[in-house]
């Protein structure tokens, strides 16, 4: 049935409709996923191509459902979103991905956890002592701490303040899918941010479409100008990273060298410690 329906998420629509499992009944559920164990944290390398080193891992969200099955992020992360759930979801996916992040630095291993935040989980009075704490109680550096926001959710100009708050504990923040919101120059002109992500969607048409090449090359140069971090996002094909190489991109992530995976599965590329 899966396959039938495309995968994971028509699948889910598929059943919605079928099963007419309710806003209701998902929040709620949603509400019970981290005391029954259905959450898990998967980790995506994120790759420096031109060293071929394995510098980073972004932490996802996973939530499996003994009825409802796979519930993809793009579902239940807006509805945890609205009824401020994100708050407990986010604490407990930082905390996860801290406790992983310490395990291969004692290995030995000194990458960097990447962990999406919702606008939600910055405005929270709270949110700075929160991540110091959970910092300070697995003795994690906060330089290998990278806090992922979208640029869709940013909006208030007091969020500029609590976001240089964070980067003063020393850890450091992307914007991610950057490109897709109304005022990403706006963003990047009022956020104290030291790397921009570009969106997939550049990525996918840069290959194709010389519009969307141009675009893309003009915001890897942009993040040059203003002295950050860049990184490609959805890299498929050796033909976007041969682009992106030419365009001076070095940093991606994407289906091409992994999926998001459960940390043991990520093990034999951490000790290696190289994307092939
Ligand atoms: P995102 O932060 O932009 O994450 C990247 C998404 O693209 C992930 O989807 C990832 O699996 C997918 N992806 C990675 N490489 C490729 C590729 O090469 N091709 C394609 N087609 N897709 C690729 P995922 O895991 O389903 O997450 C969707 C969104 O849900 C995330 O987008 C993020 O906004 C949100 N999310 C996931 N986990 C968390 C979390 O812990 N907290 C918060 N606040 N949001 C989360
Ligand atoms: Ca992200
Ligand atoms: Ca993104
Ligand atoms: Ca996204």
């Amino acid at each position: 049935l899966a396959k039938e329906y495309g995968g994971t998420y028509h699948y889910f629509t598929h059943l919605l409709r079928e099963k007419n499992i309710e806003r209701s009944n998902l929040l709620n559920a949603l509400h019970q996923a981290v005391e029954k164990s259905e959450l898990e944290v998967f980790y995506q390398p994120k790759i420096n191509y031109d060293t071929k080193e394995l510098i980073g891992v972004e932490a996802l969200l996973r939530w499996t459902h003994p009825e409802f099955g796979k519930v993809p992020p793009d579902k239940f992360i807006p509805l945890a979103e609205e009824t401020g759930l994100i708050l407990k979801l986010g604490n407990w996916v930082l905390k996860e991905a801290i406790d992983q992040l310490k395990a291969w630095h004692a290995e030995g291993h000194m990458i960097t956890m990447a962990v999406n935040f919702s606008i939600r989980q910055i405005q929270h009075p709270r949110v700075v002592q929160t991540v110091k704490s959970v910092l300070d109680n697995a003795g994690i550096d906060p330089k290998y701490l990278e806090i992922e926001l979208t640029e869709h959710t940013l909006i208030q100009s007091h969020d500029a303040a609590k976001i240089h708050e964070l980067k003063d504990l020393g850890l450091t923040i992307a914007l991610d899918d950057f490109g897709t919101g109304y005022s990403s120059l706006k963003y990047i002109k009022d956020f104290p941010i030291d790397c921009i992500k570009i969106d997939r969607s550049f990525v996918d048409g840069m290959t194709q479409v010389p519009h969307i090449a141009a675009l893309n090359s003009t915001i890897i140069h942009l993040a040059k100008q203003l002295d950050y971090g860049v990184i490609a996002e959805g890299v498929e094909t050796q033909e976007q990273i041969d682009l992106l190489m030419k365009e001076g991109c070095y940093c991606m992530q994407g289906y091409f060298f992994s999926r998001p995976v459960p940390a043991d599965e990520l093990q034999e590329m951490i000790e290696s410690g190289v994307a092939d």
